[in-house]
């Protein structure tokens, strides 16, 4: 049975038509980059968006571009939003090789370096009058691959090679700790405007799961009780893609059981396979940095505390390192690979704003801490060291 209208209104690249809860800093985008769309000589800006993960970033960003695109063609000029995704593009080189390709601007393939490619962009948008909205995202894939200097060149260079500055800047990520790292030259050309975006709470994932199912299902398919249940399993986790994801595998469930609606049942079934607890295959995929930050994780948390700031978890890391006899990596590293980590379920960052600002607090979901060093250890081979901790 069909119980799904437009199922792509679920997919992870469609970007709704409104953004409930984003609306303050939709406005804040528009009125931050009003020159571009508006003036004969526009003035550039560069704004920063940060946020944990489903905090709507992309799709923000993505919603401004095409009203931005939109309100310069009412105004007669041609402007253009480009987004490029740098976990997907992980170097400058890609990252510009990605910016030609979407300006469709021809270069050969190789032989040129970062800087005549540069030139050879801001040349044909100078030539055409194109004014672009370049957006950053996931920009620490760039960051924690070839360090800050590729952005800071590609930044700069696009201040002084545009001439008519066509380039203004979006940079997308998720930690506004992160900035901090940067040396104050490339966190200046990154501008000095954040835009942070807060976690949705269970009411605002609420609204937005209404909202969404009316896009995709039929009437009738979910209850509001349904959409309160993936609201609750997903405001754990503060995550609207989360969230949307759940609902979307209940609607697959649904229709695979041959049901006109979707049940508990369903949205418990779709939980469990959306992130399954970890099993000791699923560890054996791991490398071994992403084992001895989980270990980390396990020592730290082990007392009993519900969370540890990434900090901290980086002091626990390097510990863990030594004492396993392997080279500790950057913070920057660290960090990184905390966020993959999260992507595939094992840890849980939250980003939280106390009196000393903001912190990434690192959360072990789904499994005891105890259990998880076990696992750990007998993955390196170590199974002694648990018998001797526990006698100890
Ligand atoms: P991020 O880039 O911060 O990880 P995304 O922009 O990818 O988050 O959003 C995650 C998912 O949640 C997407 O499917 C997006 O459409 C949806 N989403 C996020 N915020 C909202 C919102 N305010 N209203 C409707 N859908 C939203
Ligand atoms: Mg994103």
């Amino acid at each position: 049975m069909a119980v799904f209208k437009d199922e792509r209104k679920l997919s992870p690249e469609y970007v709704p038509e409104r953004l409930p809860f984003r609306e303050r800093e939709l406005g804040q985008l528009i009125h931050y980059f009003s020159s571009v769309v508006r003036d004969e000589k526009p003035f550039h800006a560069r704004v920063v968006i940060t946020g944990a993960v489903g905090t709507g970033k992309t799709s923000l960003a993505k919603l401004f571009g095409m009203t931005a695109e939109k309100e310069g063609r009412k105004n007669g000029y041609n402007v253009k939003y480009v987004h490029i995704n740098c976990r997907k593009q992980g170097t400058a080189y890609a990252v510009l090789a990605k910016i030609s390709e979407e300006l469709c601007i021809g270069l050969p393939k190789r032989g040129f370096s970062i800087a005549e490619m540069l030139a050879a962009v801001v040349k044909s948008l100078n030539a055409t009058g194109t004014r672009v909205i370049l957006c950053l995202d996931e920009v620490e894939a760039l960051i924690s691959k070839e360090g800050a200097q590729p952005l800071y060149s590609l930044t700069r260079a696009m201040e002084d090679e545009a001439g008519e500055n066509m380039v203004s800047l979006i940079v997308v990520l998720r930690d506004p700790e992160f900035l901090k790292r940067f040396d104050p030259s490339t966190a200046s050309s990154l501008g000095n405007t954040v835009i942070h975006l807060e976690e949705y709470g269970f009411d605002q994932l609420l609204e937005i799961l209404r909202y969404r199912a009316g896009e995709a299902f039929k009437e009738g398919v979910v209850s509001d009780e349904v959409l309160e249940f993936i609201s609750q399993i997903a405001s754990d986790r503060r995550d609207a893609r989360y969230a949307i994801e759940l609902l979307w595998r209940s609607g697959k469930l649904a229709e695979l059981d041959g049901s006109g609606s979707i049940t508990a049942e369903h949205v418990r079934k779709a939980a469990a396979s959306v992130y399954p607890t970890i099993r000791r295959e699923n560890l054996s995929y791991l490398r071994t940095d992403e084992r001895l930050i989980l270990l980390a994780s396990a020592r730290a948390l082990k007392g009993g505390k519900a969370a540890i700031s990434s900090e901290d978890l980086y002091n626990h890391y390097k510990v863990v390192s030594e004492e396993m006899g392997f080279e500790p990596f950057s913070y920057t590293n660290f960090w990184e690979k905390l966020q993959w980590l999260q992507d595939l379920g094992f840890l849980r960052l939250s980003i939280q704003t106390d009196r000393k600002g903001r912190k990434t607090y690192v959360y072990l979901p789904g499994i005891p801490a105890t259990l998880l060093e076990t696992e750990i250890l007998r993955s390196f081979g170590r199974e002694q060291d648990v018998r001797r901790r526990t006698v100890v």
